[in-house]
């Protein structure tokens, strides 16, 4: 049994229980709980991430009322609850997706040299927009091989059109050429695009038309880049970009397994878009669909809208603005309602970029 105590001071979010008020309030300072967190369709449960929302729903130890509803009428990708096992059904026709990219063209374009369309794109106008996503695929160099050198290179707008595509020649010997994964032999590099005619045209077609230090998320002309393990990729084709710019579905809390450890973007389209990718050769282009759809997901999720979503916003209203006594007298709602994201969540990118 519960006692009304503990009853009083249970979390609203995470439905944790504390003996003590002050206890509450200081996991509330701590947990950042806010309506941009992944939540339980049935019980309303704030999880930290789709992946602990999944066990609650799925298992392996699983809430048992919410697991026997999911299992009758939730979708096993979103997560999302329906009305009806009819309603379940017309919604998986368009949240399952299929490998075969929205032209209905397979992602696997013929071997293809050099495909570079960034001058239709220029100025981010009109379609393809300023959101892109970029993949690389990497040989090795080294004395072991172990070395990540960039040696093939996609970036493509948010409708799927590829942008920017080229085998990339590394400043470095190649020892290993990865060919099991990449497909690439040393015949495809030798005439290649150098890494750094590659690192400046996508640095300017990125930054397209501002330096570095006025780039600002909205209202600027520069572009939204969306990836997996972007730091390693940039690093790789010596790129610099501001992290306020960047979408990384390796580091999206959301996205991830635990708050340190990421999921591999061959898990997450399986999970979140019901495809396989990654099977023998790699092609960098079905990498760059994969990230653009998880992120498009993620963008247009329905959070509530708030003045200021964010802990770290100037003009916060939170904890911090509270004496402890204040904030033991409050009810767990009202703490929640002061409760802030502590990561930028995608919705809060407009719609209009
Ligand atoms: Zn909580
Ligand atoms: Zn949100
Ligand atoms: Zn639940
Ligand atoms: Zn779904």
């Amino acid at each position: 049994m519960e006692s009304a105590e503990s009853l009083r001071n249970k979390c609203r979010a995470c439905y944790r229980q504390f003996n003590k008020m002050e206890h509450l309030v200081e996991h509330m300072r701590t947990s950042y709980h806010s309506g941009h967190e992944p939540m339980c369709g049935i019980c309303k449960k704030h999880c930290r991430s789709h992946e602990s929302l999944r066990e609650h729903l799925i298992g392996p130890l699983p809430k048992v009322e919410c697991e026997r509803i999911f299992k009758e009428r939730g979708c096993h990708i979103c997560l999302d609850i329906f009305s009806s096992r009819n309603a379940l059904k017309a919604h998986l026709n368009s949240c399952q997706l299929s490998r075969t990219n929205v032209n209905g063209l397979t992602y696997r374009m013929a071997n293809l040299g050099i495909f570079d369309d960034m001058r239709n794109h220029e100025n981010g106008g009109g379609r393809g927009g300023r959101v892109v996503a970029l993949a690389c695929k990497m040989v090795g160099g080294g004395s072991d091989g172990s070395l990540d050198l960039c040696a093939r290179v996609c970036l493509i707008d948010e409708y799927e059109n590829t942008i920017f595509h080229t085998y990339v020649r590394p400043h470095l010997p190649v020892t290993h050429y990865r060919f099991e994964t990449t497909g690439i032999r040393p015949e495809m590099l030798k005439d290649a695009m150098g890494v750094r005619q590659v690192q400046k045209k996508i640095q300017d077609f990125l930054s397209n038309g501002e330096p570095l230090w006025k780039i600002r998320p909205k209202g600027g002309k520069a572009r939204i880049l969306v990836g997996h393990g972007l730091d390693h990729d940039l690093k790789c084709l010596e790129v610099d970009f501001p992290g306020m710019m960047i979408r990384d579905t390796a580091k999206y809390p959301p996205l991830m397994k635990t708050s340190k450890l990421s999921n591999s973007l061959k898990y997450l389209a399986k999970a979140y878009l019901g495809y396989d990718i990654q099977t023998g050769i790699q092609d960098p282009y079905e990498d760059c669909v994969a990230t653009m759809r998880l992120y498009k997901r993620m963008k247009y999720q329905r959070h509530k809208i708030e003045d200021f979503p964010q802990v770290t916003d100037p003009h916060r209203n939170n904890f911090a603005s509270w004496r402890q006594n204040e904030l033991e007298r409050m009810s767990p709602d009202d703490l929640l309602a002061l409760s802030r994201s502590d990561y930028y969540c995608w919705c809060l990118d407009s719609r209009d970029i």
